[in-house]
């Protein structure tokens, strides 16, 4: 009726031939739903090879497992290996994701899956929030980079019996180290077992990275050991054909044109839901303003239109619309970032519009500048958003972008995210590994020389590294341990020994969250307003503190901050985080202390920190044009700075975006001679008669 079942590839129950063993736990009332949770399980294209994925995983080391998004890898895999008893004697499935978002959403739909509470059997960890429980815990979801830091306590990953590394195809920074160094535990651990797992892998690289070359002396061991040679296996999905739309002539505002192609798709089409791919909380808040909009304004053509975004950060309970089923006669247009492109699966797209873009990070070694650019996909990526289109019956995609582009321009393959990421972080944490001849890694793709070169540059001056290039004691463990960017840590650490350690960990909280400001269009005015409110002369740094000093006095008031354009949710995430890293503070001997009103000691530490992102307005400019200390690369004040248009001398800036022009975020006024303190190695003799003119 209306749904086209795809040819011969459901499997049916009794094709399965698999019992499923658990549900004994289930009390009768709620058997129901999880009989036709369990249908819905076996349906999925995975279920077919349960035996085999278990058996290869059984007698190899490694298993290479490809296939198509929505075929139940993420889910389903990690309760196979529990049920076949990977998770027997006290040990641990690792599942990971790049995303926290995806993480948090997975861990979530297989504990229900399972029918157990989140945070019991199934649970989650990312970066400043742990969801298991010690002993109960059997299946872990959490981010690689948590995986990573994992490390640092427990090198060889004892506690796990089969990590799976999933999402691999996308290749981020934390996935390629952590193949690196999964290669070399295996060595050690060859009872361990991966699986990693990916939509579209050039599997033969990956396979042929973990081929381990067996050693001469060492004859591979035939009767107990696994193999080592990686097996492959594709899982076939269950895609229909999706008609591909392109744009005629070369969009000039992407977010313009999703928004009235979703409208027309909502006029002409039949029932469906709608997934646009935007690129980032920006351009997607901007993306459903105009849609509401219209659904006001128009209602005619718009009436029926259930507009959601989807972005991490976003709060538990709007993530959770974003997958539950529209009502009826109403069509869900889902706008997102390209988290939706592989990590999560929304059922029930049968439409899809393509920006043709994504946020990247990019990272350029000569000027030592790292930013997120909205940069165009690749032609791989492209398809795979033309794949949500397909999942329940035939689709349609609409790619804002002309067919000639994305034949002869689009790139074929995206660039593997560690060569174009700033290599500070993933420097300091392999040497807290212990790994010395971090030149030398074995990386699944090398970054390049010279992000090494400036990491190990900046990690010195930070006072990370020694001459010899190893941590230093305690500074550089301190730094390690701390699970942010060596950057934040340093002005941690410094602000210890400053005494204003509970000022910079909260402005650390704050920075760690994607934004505590409510803005967006047709209120612009009234939160520019409010910030004006708690704006302080130094910067947004110490207007940081003055936020949160109302928020704590209002007594945590959720009211406060909606009169205030404060986002409440951040708030409180802010004051999560800042728990956590007091206790971490504590734990590596930090002293918390005060400064009470003395900022300067705020602006020092934030100098111990970020000299290297110091900046000085150029004398003549007319648009409050700045130039960076160390590249002279042009750079301008965000406009949602307190210190837009103020444009004070000297500044440090937390991070750079670039649309037209690059912008710092999160700016404050410095005093130069601080730099030269800070860091005397950094800015050398020439830069320092700069300095002082
Ligand atoms: P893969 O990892 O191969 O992309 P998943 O295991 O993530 O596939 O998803 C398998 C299926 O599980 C999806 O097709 C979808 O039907 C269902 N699913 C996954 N996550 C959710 C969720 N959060 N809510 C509802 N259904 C979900
Ligand atoms: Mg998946």
């Amino acid at each position: 009726p209306g749904t086209e079942r795809p040819q011969g590839r459901v499997v049916d129950d009794e094709e399965g031939g698999v019992l499923f063993l658990s549900g004994s736990h289930h009390s009768s009332s709620s058997r129901h739903g999880y009989a036709s949770m369990e249908k819905q399980r076996q349906r999925l294209p995975v279920f077919k090879y349960r035996t085999a994925i278990l058996y290869l995983v059984e007698t190899h080391a490694t298993t290479i497992i490809v296939g198509e998004t929505g075929s139940g890898k993420t889910t389903q895999i990690p309760q196979y290996l529990k049920e076949a008893g990977w998770a027997a004697g006290g040990r641990l499935i690792a599942c990971t994701q790049p995303r926290r978002l995806a993480v948090q959403a997975v861990a979530s739909r297989v504990a229900e899956e399972m029918g157990v509470k989140l945070g019991e059997e199934v649970g989650y960890t990312i970066r400043f929030e742990d969801v298991t429980k010690p002993d109960v815990t059997v299946l872990k979801f959490l981010t690689d980079g948590v995986l990573l830091r994992e490390m640092m306590d427990d090198p060889l990953l004892t506690k796990y019996s089969v990590i799976m590394v999933d999402e691999a195809h996308e290749r981020s920074i934390s996935t390629d180290i952590l193949l690196g160094l999964l290669k070399k535990i295996q060595r050690r651990r060859p009872e361990l077992r991966l699986i990693i797992s990916s939509a579209t892998i050039e599997a033969k690289s990956m396979s042929d990275f973990f081929q381990m070359r067996k050693k001469r002396r060492e004859p591979e061991n035939k009767d107990h050991g696994p193999q080592v040679e990686p097996a492959i296996l594709s899982v076939e999905g269950r895609g229909f054909n999706v008609q591909i739309n392109y744009a005629e002539e070369p969009v000039q505002d992407y977010v313009q044109a999703a928004v009235s192609t979703t409208l027309l798709i909502h006029q002409r089409e039949p029932v469906g839901d709608v997934l646009v791919f935007l690129t980032g909380q920006d351009d997607i808040d901007a993306a459903v303003q105009l849609l509401t909009d219209e659904v006001q304004t128009t209602g005619k053509h718009s009436s029926g239109l259930i507009v959601l975004p989807l972005y991490s950060g976003l709060p538990r309970a709007d993530q959770e619309l974003v997958f539950s089923p529209a009502p009826r006669g109403k069509r869900k247009v889902v706008i997102s970032t390209n988290i939706a492109e592989t990590s999560l699966t929304l059922e029930g797209i049968v439409y899809v519009v393509d920006s043709g873009f994504s946020k990247q990070r990019f990272y350029n070694p000569i000027s030592d500048i790292e930013n997120l650019v909205v940069a165009p996909i690749s032609r791989a990526s492209a398809r795979q958003r033309t794949g949500r289109a397909g999942r329940v019956r035939p689709g349609k995609c609409y790619r804002l972008y002309t067919e000639e582009y994305f034949l002869n321009h689009m790139p074929n393959e995206g660039i593997p995210e560690i060569q174009r990421s700033n290599m500070v972080s993933c420097v300091i944490q392999l040497k807290a590994l212990g790994i010395d001849n971090i030149l030398g890694f074995d990386w699944p793709a090398s970054p390049s020389a010279e992000a090494m070169i400036r990491a190990l540059e900046v990690l010195y001056s930070l006072g990370v590294l020694d001459d010899d290039a190893k941590l230093t004691s305690p500074t550089g463990f301190q730094v390690a341990e701390i699970p942010l960017d060596p950057m934040v840590s340093k002005m941690m650490i410094a602000s210890s020994q400053l005494g204003c350690s509970e000022e910079i960990i909260t402005i650390a909280a704050v920075l760690s969250v994607q934004s505590i400001w409510i803005s967006g269009r047709g209120i612009q005015k009234e939160s520019d307003e409010a910030k004006l409110r708690f704006a302080a002369a130094e910067g947004d740094h110490v207007t940081f503190l003055n936020v949160y000093k109302g928020f704590h006095q209002s007594g945590k008031s959720s009211q406060w901050c909606h009169k205030n354009f404060v986002n409440y949710h951040a708030m409180r995430k802010v004051l999560e985080v800042r728990e956590q890293l007091k206790r971490i503070a504590k734990r590596i001997g930090l002293v918390l202390k005060s400064c009470e009103s003395d900022m300067e000691l705020v602006r020092k530490a934030v100098t111990a920190g970020f000299f290297a992102n110091a900046c000085h307005l150029e004398a003549y400019s007319h648009d409050g044009m700045y130039k960076t200390l160390r590249g002279s690369q042009e750079v301008y004040i965000h406009p949602s700075s307190v210190l837009f248009r103020v444009n004070p001398k000297w500044v440090i800036y937390h991070s750079l975006v670039s649309t037209d022009r690059q912008y710092m975020r999160n700016v404050i006024t410095i005093d130069p001679s601080c730099l030269l303190d800070a860091a005397p190695h950094f800015y050398k003799l020439q830069q320092s008669n700069h300095l002082l003119y």
